[in-house]
């Protein structure tokens, strides 16, 4: 007998219906013969309903009652979810994250999980039950504070039980069949993937595919717990993400050279104008934005002007961080020594994955050739080994995406796209 966790996200759960179908589903899980535990998100869009309500009586929520706010969306479905099971005829209790021992750091709204100790988890499996447990959500190992992962953060919940408790597998729930080749929202044509590397996945995930979250891939990659993505509205096989191919039935599966094509609009861009071309104002600019705790994604330098001296540096950040940026650089103005900065918001970000462009040169040509084609304007430019991103105008983006997925062979020849629920939002 094996131990499964399953985690269904939001619009799995939007409604009752949705709770019923989700709950014999995990009952089917359980006459195969597995200790089942099951991690579940917030019903449909309550998360945002919450943060909407919370900036209603208060502009700037404090962190800490915010997560006290959040964490109750996951108390509703996760009792909804256990009742709906008994109501089946089979044993389920449901777990606060605290209960189920998701220790974090103190860090409100996107704290990590740093233990998990599921003493109580694996009581409630040793007598018979199917263990129900609120994702996105822990208690802080100092304070003793509830507190949250992070929007989407109950994949890394589901991940981190699959790891404590040394499950065979994480399958996680979502509103489409898996992985796809790019967003089936944007293209058609999208393909699933059978099987992805956490290598390739991750940097999916980095490149804005939202199906998996990054830090939800990285621990499954580090605890080597094989993922299997799939939709809790189809019976289908969904996307395989693990270290090594998973086999499946007679079907070869095997290391694509492209594994997708991702896209972001989350971002914006900051251009520091005249800025000394001397050792140093790099570091004095990024160490500004670091020291405002903000993550940067892509960073240009513009060739210097000989007659000025000055050059132009161009980074992008998450838009959420666009206004603590500024005002951080214009704090420090003096100091570092640039003439203006520049805000855009107005750009979108495309990037091409795959652990074949290592020893394919072409690809790099193929891409830019795609994109030139399709009238598509690059402002930025950034690789590594596995993955190529470029910065466009936001506008351009779909119209990139599905030019760059046809140039690469990607397209299917049948619309298995589907895309069952949600709002997207
Ligand atoms: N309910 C939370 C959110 O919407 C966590 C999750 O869905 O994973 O972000
Ligand atoms: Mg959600």
């Amino acid at each position: 007998m094996g131990l499964v966790v399953q985690k269904y996200g939001g619009s799995s759960v939007a409604d009752a219906e949705g709770i019923k179908r989700v709950a014999k589903r995990i009952v089917e899980a359980k006459k195969n013969g597995n200790d089942v535990v099951v991690v579940v998100s917030a019903m449909g869009d309550t998360t945002d309903e919450l943060i909407d309500l919370a900036e209603q009586v208060s502009p700037m929520p404090a962190g800490r009652e915010l997560d006290m706010l959040l964490t109750a969306g996951e108390r509703i479905s996760m009792a909804l979810l256990a009742m709906a099971i008994k109501n089946l005829g089979h044993k389920a209790q449901s777990f606060t994250g605290s209960q189920a021992g998701v220790i974090t750091d103190s860090v409100h709204n996107k704290a990590r999980i740093i233990d998990v100790t599921p003493g109580r988890i694996r009581t409630a499996l040793d007598e018979g039950n199917i263990a129900i447990v609120a994702g996105f959500q822990g208690v802080s190992q100092d304070k003793k504070d509830i507190t949250t992962l992070g929007r989407g953060g109950s994949d890394t919940t589901a991940v981190a039980l699959a790891a404590a408790l040394d499950a065979e597998v994480c399958e996680i729930y979502t509103d489409v069949d898996g992985v796809f080749t790019a967003d089936p929202r944007v293209v058609k044509k999208a393909r699933k993937i059978d099987w992805i590397s956490f290598e390739d996945m991750l940097e999916l995930a980095s490149s804005g595919s939202k199906v998996l979250l990054h830090r939800c891939v990285e621990y499954a990659r580090r605890y080597n717990i094989p993922i299997h993505v799939r939709s809790s509205f189809s019976g289908l096989q969904g996307t395989w993400v693990s270290s090594e191919p998973i086999e499946q039935g007679d079907k070869q599966v095997e290391q694509a050279i492209i594994s997708g094509v991702a896209h972001d609009t989350s971002e914006a861009k900051i251009t520091v104008v005249g800025v000394p071309d001397k050792p140093g104002e790099a570091a004095s600019i990024f160490r500004t934005i670091a020291d405002a705790e903000i993550n940067i994604d892509m960073v240009v330098q513009n060739v210097s002007a000989a007659s000025t001296g000055l050059t132009d540096i161009s980074f992008t950040l998450p838009k959420s961080e666009g206004r603590k940026a500024i005002d951080a650089l214009e704090k420090n103005r003096a100091g570092i020594g640039f003439d203006s900065l520049r805000y855009d918001d107005q750009i979108g970000k495309i990037s091409l994955v795959g652990a074949g462009m290592k020893t394919n040169p072409g690809v790099t040509a193929d891409f830019f050739t795609a994109l030139s084609d399709a009238g598509v304007n690059i402002e930025l430019i950034s690789t590594s080994e596995i993955r190529i991103s470029v910065v466009t105008r936001k506008d351009d983006v779909a119209e990139a995406v599905r030019a760059v997925h046809t140039a690469f062979g990607l397209d299917s020849d049948s619309d298995e796209a589907v895309v069952y629920g949600g709002t997207g939002r």
